[in-house]
């Protein structure tokens, strides 16, 4: 793997040449959370921060984004297709958790069998540059997933801080032709072993990994326990966490018509609202929190093995900071994993 330096002073100028050639978005203050945006300048740009409240998925699945438009007369229907050509696109000062979750997303839309074209191209422009996490939060659980504070999946550059310079370690042909262009020097012996240090030393303020060996099949196991309804009856089926989520990517498509016009629109949808699997006849075969809350689970701990050999989790922590109750999924999965054990369940 290639190493190379910058100084942190000189980041501003780096963005701003970045502007001039490609789209960029980046962590910025609005309304008081730091959220990832467009920008147009290196100005605001935030990059002392634990992490987003908002993830940054919307720019390759957007909250709400027209598939098809069209329009019909006596004779004729014309429909126009949605597919804009996209600008090169750079996600800079994204979450190492952040992102490997578009390395999931890939597998839930843009794998052989399963392609969604709306997806694919928007994603195929993106190219991003992550910031290791030198403070990771209490509530951050990468490890366990897979991940890690300074985990390179999923990135194409990966910044991190030494102090006064970031060291960009170069993940992918499309960083290292980027870093190319930028001309950037090479990382020196010091300065990689202080990126060791730094590293390890982030790593041991994550805690100790959850016991979740064998989860999926002690979950597949448990599905009608008992358990379930203890653990979740505080969920209040708000949809937060589902929101906030970067690997969660349910939606929904509504077509809306007015004087011979309409538009197919795709939105974000969640399994924890109630009308989700409500069918045509009434029936909802998941009408309380205790069967849409365990969907989450075994979704993302069980049926995302099955379909992808990934969790669909990168313990990114926003579930747990944000959900209004404090459902803590760690300790949703640690209390099942024991009850399971124990042959309660
Ligand atoms: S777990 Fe929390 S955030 Fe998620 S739906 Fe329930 S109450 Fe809302
Ligand atoms: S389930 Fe929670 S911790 Fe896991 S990726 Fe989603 S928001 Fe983050």
């Amino acid at each position: 793997m290639d190493y190379k330096t910058i100084k942190k002073s000189e980041i501003t100028e780096f963005l701003d040449n970045l502007i001039k050639e490609y789209e960029i978005a980046a962590p910025i203050e609005k309304d008081d959370i730091v959220v990832f945006d467009k920008i147009k300048s290196s100005n605001g740009v935030i990059l002392e921060y634990s992490n987003s409240v908002k993830s940054p998925k919307k720019f390759v699945i957007p909250q709400f984004e027209t598939l098809i438009s069209y329009n019909t007369n006596e004779d004729t229907t014309n429909v126009k297709e949605h597919l804009d050509e996209q600008k090169q696109f750079i996600l800079f000062g994204a979450r190492p958790c952040d992102a490997r979750s578009f390395l999931f997303l890939d597998k839930v839309f843009s794998d052989e069998k399963n392609r969604d074209i709306y997806y694919k191209n928007r994603r195929d422009v993106v190219l991003i540059i992550s910031l290791g996490c030198t403070q990771p939060q209490e509530t951050c659980f990468c490890t366990t997933t897979g991940g890690g504070p300074f985990s390179s999946e999923g990135s194409d550059l990966l910044l991190v801080d030494i102090g006064d310079d970031y060291i960009i370690q170069v993940i992918t042909d499309k960083g290292a032709e980027l870093v190319k262009k930028l001309g950037l020097k090479n990382a020196q012996k010091d300065e990689l072993a202080e990126m060791d240090r730094v590293i390890k030393k982030s790593e041991a303020k994550i805690e100790p990994d959850l016991e979740l060996n064998n989860l999926k099949d002690k979950l597949d196991n448990s599905f009608d326990g008992s358990d379930w309804e203890t653990l979740t009856e505080k969920c209040l089926s708000c949809g937060v966490c589902t929101y906030l989520c970067p690997t969660c990517h349910c939606f929904d498509i509504v077509d809306e018509e007015k004087n011979r016009k309409g538009e197919r629109i795709r939105i974000w949808d969640s399994c924890q609202f109630p009308h989700f699997t409500m069918q045509a006849s009434g029936f909802n075969p998941r009408p309380t929190y205790k069967e849409r809350y365990r969907q989450r689970i075994m979704h993302k701990f069980s049926y995302c093995i099955d379909n992808y050999n990934m969790v669909g989790c990168v313990g990114c922590g926003r579930c747990i900071s944000e959900c209004p109750v404090n459902l803590d999924i760690r300790q949703v999965l640690t209390s099942l994993y024991y009850s399971m054990l124990s042959g309660r369940t």
